[in-house]
């Protein structure tokens, strides 16, 4: 199937394409070969007021509706995306150089999953009624917040929207999304298939930029919630931003997550699980478990088991359904890779495997896998974003909780062990939002997702995302009579 990558404008406002070139260009480039296969412009102050005067006059038109026909739409929108998930996954793997293999599994399914899933909580949002003495009583009323604004990360760029526009939506807001300048294709995709399951025009919007126009949408009156999935450094602006008009946050943010392999564990389980939350996406998932910790008594079997495994990843062609590990996503991305493999050795870590860019065009570096790691060294310390795993060695639980605890970050953290209280144990003392007990970077919309520390506020995916969208009214409801002082 081959697939038109130029938009056919670069923002989409009021349920239809817009145009403006009078904003600066960004070419979006293929991460397999370095080309230019699209350009759009980024949004004009002009642009960025349209696409909000567009979603505060549909945010009143949907939020009349009922909760029922907002899910309908939502559930339509999610059989949209189904049926088309090859012609979307496609277009995911040109905008990020993710491989076919894993687009057509996780990416625009994964963001169906989410419009189905909060489609059909929509119908049951409601308050509750709590009865006083005398008769009284309060009533609430579950309210949408308004207009929400959707800043996205370049890695997931239809996950990303769907994530915030489901339950952002189901609650009766209306969105103005920013995807990433680096991935800017996906999320306008999403806007078509929305307003063709009947969306009100205005309901969802995309507006294109760098990270300016993201701030000039943080900062507007007439946005009540701003959901950012971005750094550390982006997400700290953001929400002091935010905090000027007191608008309402979520924040997905970074990690340098724990995954600890105890001596006990299933060897394969444990290999397995250090690949995906590593090497999944070249390595540039958020809560990656790039810090893991082996016990000495595995140490080596796992070193071995991992080495023989890598030997089994298909570079190539991204849209060869046999290739299963892609290039990165940019030039700069990969630069930033290259410096911490060099800190890693200068620092005296042990490189296993991978470590030098590829000979080719594009942004290819293979998984690479440094031992001996310490937790002083910068490539411990520091999210990298990219195919590169550090393996730590350790003696007993106290002493691996205590480092697994030891960053800034709380994103996510794993454990492999068959002893069933011994996992239950180091779960419950991970600093972390998102845990996993011999498995890794699951993430099923009916679970909350997101992190603690600096790693995050609020939970995307699950009721709990429900919290986050949306705003309790009490009303006082007297039935006795009322006495005054005088
Ligand atoms: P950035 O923080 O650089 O950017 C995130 C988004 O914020 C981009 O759209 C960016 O625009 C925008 N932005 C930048 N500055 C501002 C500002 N001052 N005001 C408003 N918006 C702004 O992250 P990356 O795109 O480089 O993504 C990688 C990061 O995202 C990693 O740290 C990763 O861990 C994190 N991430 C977290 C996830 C989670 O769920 N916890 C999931 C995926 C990624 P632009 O880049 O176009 O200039």
């Amino acid at each position: 199937m081959s697939i038109n990558t130029q938009p056919t404008a670069s923002h989409y406002i009021g349920g239809a394409y817009v145009e403006d070139t009078s904003g600066a260009p960004i070419d979006v480039v293929y991460g397999a070969t370095g080309e230019v296969i699209a350009r759009v412009h980024a949004a004009t102050p002009a642009i960025v007021d349209r696409a909000l005067e567009a979603a505060t006059a549909a945010q009143k038109t949907w939020a009349a509706m009922s909760g029922t026909e907002r899910g309908r739409v939502l559930r339509r929108a999610a059989d949209l995306i189904r049926e088309r998930n090859r012609e979307l996954s496609i277009l995911e793997t040109y905008d990020t150089g993710k491989p076919l293999q894993e687009t057509l599994v996780a990416d625009a399914t994964s963001g169906a999953d989410a419009l189905e899933y909060f489609g059909g909580l929509a119908a049951s949002l409601t308050g509750e009624t709590i009865p006083l003495a005398g008769g009284d009583m309060v009533y609430t009323l579950r309210e949408p917040l308004g207009v929400c604004v959707g800043i996205g990360a370049w890695n997931y760029p239809t996950q990303i929207a769907c994530w915030k526009a489901a339950p952002a939506l189901a609650c009766g807001n209306a969105m103005v999304f920013k995807p990433s300048e680096t991935t800017p294709l996906c999320a306008l995709k999403i806007a078509e298939i929305l307003t063709e399951a009947g969306a009100p025009p205005g309901l969802f919007n995309v507006v294109q930029g760098m990270g300016e126009v993201g701030a000039a949408l943080v900062t507007d009156p007439r946005v009540a919630k701003v959901s950012l999935t971005g750094s550390v450094p982006t997400g700290k602006k953001v929400y002091a931003a935010a905090a000027g008009e007191m608008k309402h946050v979520t924040m997905e943010l970074g990690g340098k997550s724990p995954i600890i392999v105890f001596d006990d564990a299933d060897l394969e389980d444990a290999v397995s699980g250090a690949i995906l939350g590593n090497f999944y996406s070249s390595g540039q998932v958020c809560s990656n478990g790039t810090r893991v910790f082996v016990q000495t008594g595995i140490r080596d079997a796992f070193l071995k088991r991992l080495t023989e495994r890598l030997a089994g990843a298909v570079l190539g062609d991204p849209l060869d359904e046999a290739t299963n590990f892609g290039p990165m996503v940019s030039e700069g991305q990969i630069g930033i890779v290259e410096r911490y493999v060099r800190l890693g050795i200068e620092e005296g870590a042990e490189l296993v495997t991978g470590g030098a860019r590829i000979e080719r065009d594009g942004y290819w570096m293979p998984p690479t896998v440094f031992a001996g790691v310490t937790d002083e060294m910068t490539i411990a310390r520091e999210e990298i974003f990219g195919p590169v795993m550090c393996v730590l060695d350790f003696d007993g639980e106290d002493e691996v909780m205590a480092r697994a605890n030891a960053t800034e970050f709380g994103l996510a953290a794993g454990v492999f062990t068959r002893d069933l209280a011994r996992a239950h144990r180091v779960v419950r003392g991970f600093e972390a939002g998102t845990c996993f007990i011999n498995s890794y970077n699951d993430a099923p919309v009916e679970a909350p997702f997101g992190g603690v520390k600096m790693s995050g506020v609020g939970r995307e995916n699950s009721k709990a995302a429900i919290e986050h969208y949306s705003q309790v009214k009490s009303v006082y409801l007297r039935l006795s009579p009322l006495e005054a002082p005088f």
